[in-house]
């Protein structure tokens, strides 16, 4: 309850604690299932764990943990076990612990069991890469996040429907024509959209927390333009520069919240 008040007073604050257990999750839960991880799999895990790496949400054991893990997933060149994968996750969270900071989710917080939690810290984590590549030099691609995303929701995404709706939207929204790191911000800022869009209303809605176009026009006023509905379309005037700003504000690590954490 406590939570649900926090996150209703602070609507568009992206939470630590929910950016560690999508990572939590994914290394220790979806990863894992996999048997034998080899192939193109192989290349989509090195990938996602090399952009965790690169741009680490986690503390300074945080860190430590996932370069040791960036290394061994790179030493694998032909395949490696799930069940390894996560003895090895497992060894290197003991050797720097306390590596992860909250124990549950805060933003991603549901109102009933089985709604919002992982899918949504997803969400965010890979908001949260887009706009720190857009932020950061280190790198020229402007695809790497989408790609390691990508790679991800097609090969671990538990959510079987998910994953096939995201390649297919991925392949009409053309995912790999970004040609720069703010292309790339708002593509992924587009597509989520377009997902809240098509589950308005659907039984996987929170009703504490309805699908709605995001920002929303209370949240961020500069993002909408007048009129505020595109004649025919009837689609949102977005204002498409402020949106960025917006999306790079909240997710800048300054302005993450540490409400929640141990
Ligand atoms: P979410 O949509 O999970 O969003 C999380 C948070 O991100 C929101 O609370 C908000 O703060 C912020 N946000 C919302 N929109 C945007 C945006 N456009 N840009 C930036 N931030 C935003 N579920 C299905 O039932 N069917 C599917 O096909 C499906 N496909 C999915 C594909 C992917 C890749 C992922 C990660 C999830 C998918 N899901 C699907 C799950 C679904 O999108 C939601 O995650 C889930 O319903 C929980 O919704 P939520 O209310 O927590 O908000």
């Amino acid at each position: 309850k406590e939570v649900i008040e926090e996150v209703h007073t602070q609507k568009h604050l992206v939470y630590q604690a929910d950016l560690e257990q999508a990572i939590k999750y994914t290394i220790f839960h979806e990863i894992p299932k996999y048997n034998n991880i080899s192939g193109e799999t192989l290349l989509a895990l090195q990938r996602y764990i090399n952009v965790l790496n690169k741009y680490n949400p986690l503390g300074n054991n945080g860190r430590m943990f996932l370069k040791k893990l960036n290394e061994y997933v790179k030493t694998h060149n032909h395949s490696v076990k799930g069940v390894d994968f996560e003895t090895q996750a497992k060894l290197f969270a003991s050797e720097f612990s306390p590596v992860f900071e909250s124990k549950h989710y805060v933003g991603c917080v549901a109102s009933k069991t089985g709604l919002r939690g992982f899918t949504c810290s997803l969400w965010k984590l890979f908001h949260f890469l887009t706009v720190q590549d857009s932020e950061n030099d280190a790198s020229n691609d402007p695809l790497e996040i989408l790609q390691a995303m990508h790679g991800y929701v097609k090969y671990f995404f538990g959510c079987t429907d998910c994953s096939n709706h995201f390649q297919t939207m991925a392949t009409k929204r053309k995912i790999w024509g970004s040609t720069t790191k703010d292309n790339s911000v708002l593509w992924l800022w587009e597509s989520h959209n377009e997902v809240n869009d098509r589950l308005k209303g659907d039984e996987t809605e929170d009703p504490e927390f309805p699908k709605v176009q995001f920002p929303t026009k209370e949240s961020c006023p500069n993002c909408y333009k007048e009129p505020m509905y595109l004649p025919i379309s009837n689609k949102i005037n977005w204002d498409k520069t402020e949106v960025i700003q917006f999306l790079k504000n909240i997710y800048h690590p300054n302005n993450i919240s540490q409400f929640g954490l141990n």
